[in-house]
C-alpha cells in the first residue's frame, strides 16, 4: 500500500475543494427574458426615442453575447388599427441582434378579469402579427409569457390556457426571478422628465443593487427547494431603466459566475417539470408556485427584497 505524505494529501484535498467550488460556479445559469416589447417608457414616447431605447438595450445584450427573448404586446405595434412600420422596425432590430421573440398577448389583458375565450382571442391577436414577422426568417413564435404572470385564477381557466397553448405549439415561459423593475423604471422616467440627472443616477444605482438582491433571494429559494442551483429565468421589461442599466446588471451576474443561456435551454432543467397546483390571483414566481405546491408556508417566503418607498413614491408621482 502506498503511503501518501500528509502534506500531499492536504494539497490534493484543497485542489478537490477548489475544483468543486469552480464547478458549482460554472453551473450558475440564467436566462434573460424581456417583456412588453417594443418598449415601455414614459420618457421615450416618440418613435425615434423608442428606437434609441431599443438599440441601447440590445447593445447591452449583444456586447455580452446574451441570448435573450423579448415578449411582444401586439397593441403597441398598432397605429390607427394598422401595424406601424416604426414599431415593426424595432422588432426587426431584435431579430437582427439574434434575439428570439415570443407572444405576450395583443392587449396585455389581465387573465384574472377575463374569460378563457377572451384570453385566447388576445393570444391570437399577436400570434398573427408575430408569424408574419418571423416567417421570412423561417421562424415561428414558440413561447408565451402571461401578462402579470397570471396563469388562471380558477382550475378551469388554468387548464384551458395550458391546453390552448399546447394545441397551438406554444410553451409557457415561466419566471423564477420576479422583481419590481417596472417601478424603478417609472421612478427613473419621473427623474428624467424632471430633468434631474442626479436623481436618475441615484435610482439607477439602487436598481442594480435591488436586482442583484432579487437574484440572491431566489437563488436561496431554489437551493432550499431543489438542493442544487437551477437554471434561472429572470423577468425584466423593455423599459427606460434597463436600456441604461441592463449592462451593469449583466456584468454583475457574470462576475458572480452566471452563464447566460437561451430559454429553450433553461426550461430543460428538470426543475421546470415540478408539480404546480397553485391556482389563485397572484402573479408570482414559479419557485413560489412549486414551494406552495410542496406545502411550504410563511417562513419559507420571508426576505423578498422590497422596492424602497422613495422609489414607489417617485414612480407614482407622489
Ligand atoms: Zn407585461
Amino acid at each position: 500500500m502506498t503511503c501518501i505524505p500528509f502534506h500531499s494529501l492536504f494539497v490534493s484535498i484543497c485542489l478537490l475543494i477548489l475544483c468543486a467550488a469552480e464547478t458549482a460556479q460554472a453551473q450558475k445559469q440564467i436566462c434573460i427574458t424581456i417583456d412588453d416589447l417594443p418598449t415601455v417608457s414614459r420618457s421615450y414616447r416618440t418613435s425615434a426615442g423608442q428606437e434609441a431605447l431599443t438599440k441601447r438595450l440590445l447593445t447591452h445584450l449583444t456586447q455580452r453575447n446574451v441570448p435573450a427573448i423579448g415578449f411582444v404586446v401586439g397593441e403597441k405595434l398598432m397605429v390607427q388599427a394598422k401595424p406601424d412600420p416604426a414599431q415593426i422596425r424595432m422588432l426587426t432590430l431584435w431579430l437582427d441582434a439574434g434575439m428570439e421573440l415570443g407572444n405576450h398577448t395583443f392587449a396585455h389583458k389581465d387573465y384574472n378579469t377575463i374569460s378563457a375565450a377572451e384570453s385566447q382571442r388576445d393570444i391570437v391577436g399577436v400570434d398573427t402579427l408575430l408569424r408574419a414577422l418571423l416567417q421570412p426568417a423561417n421562424q415561428q413564435p414558440r413561447y408565451f409569457r402571461h401578462p402579470y404572470l397570471h396563469r388562471g385564477n380558477t382550475v378551469g381557466k388554468r387548464d384551458s390556457l395550458v391546453r390552448y397553448l399546447a394545441d397551438h405549439t406554444y410553451r409557457e415561459a415561466p419566471v423564477t426571478i420576479d422583481n419590481g423593475d417596472y417601478l424603478f423604471s417609472a421612478a427613473y422616467d419621473a427623474a428624467l422628465l424632471r430633468k434631474d440627472s442626479t436623481l436618475a443616477t441615484l435610482v439607477g444605482k439602487q436598481y442594480v443593487t435591488y436586482m442583484l438582491d432579487c437574484v440572491h433571494y431566489y437563488e436561496t429559494q431554489a437551493d432550499s427547494l431543489f438542493k442544487r442551483p437551477i437554471a434561472h429565468i429572470l423577468l425584466t421589461h423593455a423599459n427606460t431603466i434597463n436600456s441604461f442599466y441592463m449592462g451593469e446588471v449583466l456584468s454583475r451576474l457574470a462576475a458572480e459566475g452566471y452563464r447566460f443561456i437561451p430559454l429553450d435551454q433553461a426550461v430543460q432543467d428538470p426543475a421546470y417539470q415540478s408539480p404546480d397546483t397553485y391556482v389563485n390571483t397572484g402573479g408570482i414566481s414559479w419557485l413560489h408556485r412549486w414551494a406552495l405546491t410542496q406545502g411550504k408556508r410563511g417562513a419559507f417566503f420571508k426576505g423578498e427584497p422590497e422596492v424602497p418607498d422613495a422609489i414607489t413614491r417617485l414612480a407614482e408621482g407622489r
